[in-house]
């Protein structure tokens, strides 16, 4: 296939446009690389450095047989305090990409979603039929282009798939996580373990939990990847389907920083900080209907694999 991916040039956009290169598809990367670094678009892909709302439809022009969309905003606290940049950098774009969608009839999308859309879960484990009540800015805007896309597939025969992540990590070989601003647990553990900081904050140690720290369910980027080439072969027109993707077992961050000691050997000081602001307990997803429905059979699941890779990665970028 001939492919569009937004946001090619960042974490997850990049391992999934590796992925698709490896498995033969055509792909042209859109970034404007406000957060995304070129070097990380991977070999193979065609990279066009550009606003997205405004090359969308110059883009699809030329007859694409679906697009991939990653390209967002993506830090919980800067949304709260600058709401316009989610609002327009994400719904807005998404909104001129699916119009550019329709006037072209391209045939699939994969929206890159979130377990931020949920909220404070009602249930232990998150299904797709979980309420949706983000606590934040950012799952908000992402809730509401998933409430475009379901209209813009059943109005225009669109076949989509949304793909809600829970906490992706590790690395894809080279290709990893380097964020300007890193707000991630694992990332920022591996910096400690590499003298790059002091210390880890644990955000609250009086959450309700078996050891008082918030628990996720972490995700290997090369497994979260696999699941987008499964979305694009099941999309159906006129459908939008929704799927959590998550390996199902939570770890505390606690659990997360021990982990991290056993793969790196270090020791990791880590000091009890105050709770952060719009931070649920507990998110722990039930992925079942993705490996019915898509098939997904997650083959990095252990926490020890993902932070292994991580730390690989992490590792070799500071050697270089
Ligand atoms: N966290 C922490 N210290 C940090 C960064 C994160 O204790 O320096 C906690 C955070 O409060 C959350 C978990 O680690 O409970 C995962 O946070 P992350 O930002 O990696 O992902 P999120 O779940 O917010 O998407």
């Amino acid at each position: 296939m001939k492919l569009l991916v937004t946001g090619g040039a960042g974490y997850v956009g990049s391992v999934c446009a590796a992925r698709l290169v490896e498995s033969g598809h055509e792909v042209v990367v859109v970034d404007d690389l406000s957060t995304g670094h070129a070097d990380a678009v991977p070999d193979g892909c065609k990279f066009v450095q550009a606003d997205i709302a405004e090359a969308a439809s110059g883009l699809l022009a030329e007859s694409f047989d679906g697009v991939l969309h990653f390209a967002a905003k993506s830090l919980v606290g800067e949304s709260m305090e600058n709401p316009q940049k989610y609002w327009q950098g994400n719904v807005v774009t998404s909104l001129r990409l699916l119009d550019a969608m329709r006037e072209h009839g391209t045939p699939r999308l994969v929206f890159s979603s979130t377990a931020a859309t949920y909220g404070e879960p009602d249930s232990e484990l998150i299904t797709e039929d979980s309420s949706t009540r983000p606590t934040n800015t950012y799952g908000a805007t992402k809730l509401a282009i998933d409430h475009a896309i379901s209209s813009y597939a059943s109005a225009h025969g669109i076949g989509a798939v949304s793909l809600r992540y829970f906490n992706v990590a590790g690395a894809h070989g080279s290709i990893g996580e380097r964020h300007t601003v890193e707000t991630h647990l694992i990332p920022i553990v591996l910096q400690v373990a590499l003298g790059q900081r002091e210390q880890v904050q644990i955000f609250g140690e009086d959450w309700p939990t078996e050891d008082g720290t918030c628990v996720r369910d972490y995700i290997h980027v090369t497994d979260l990847a696999d699941a987008h080439l499964l979305a694009l072969r099941n999309a159906q027109a006129g459908q939008h389907r929704i799927y959590n993707l998550g390996n199902g077992t939570g770890f505390s961050v606690k659990q997360v920083i021990d982990t991290c000691r056993e793969v790196t050997g270090h020791p990791i000081p880590a000091k009890v900080a105050p709770r952060r602001a719009g931070d649920p307990a507990t998110l722990v997803a039930s992925s079942r209907a993705a490996r019915e429905e898509l098939g997904w059979r997650p083959e990095r699941a252990d926490l020890g694999v993902i932070v292994r890779d991580a730390w690989e990665f992490t590792r070799a970028r500071h050697q270089a």
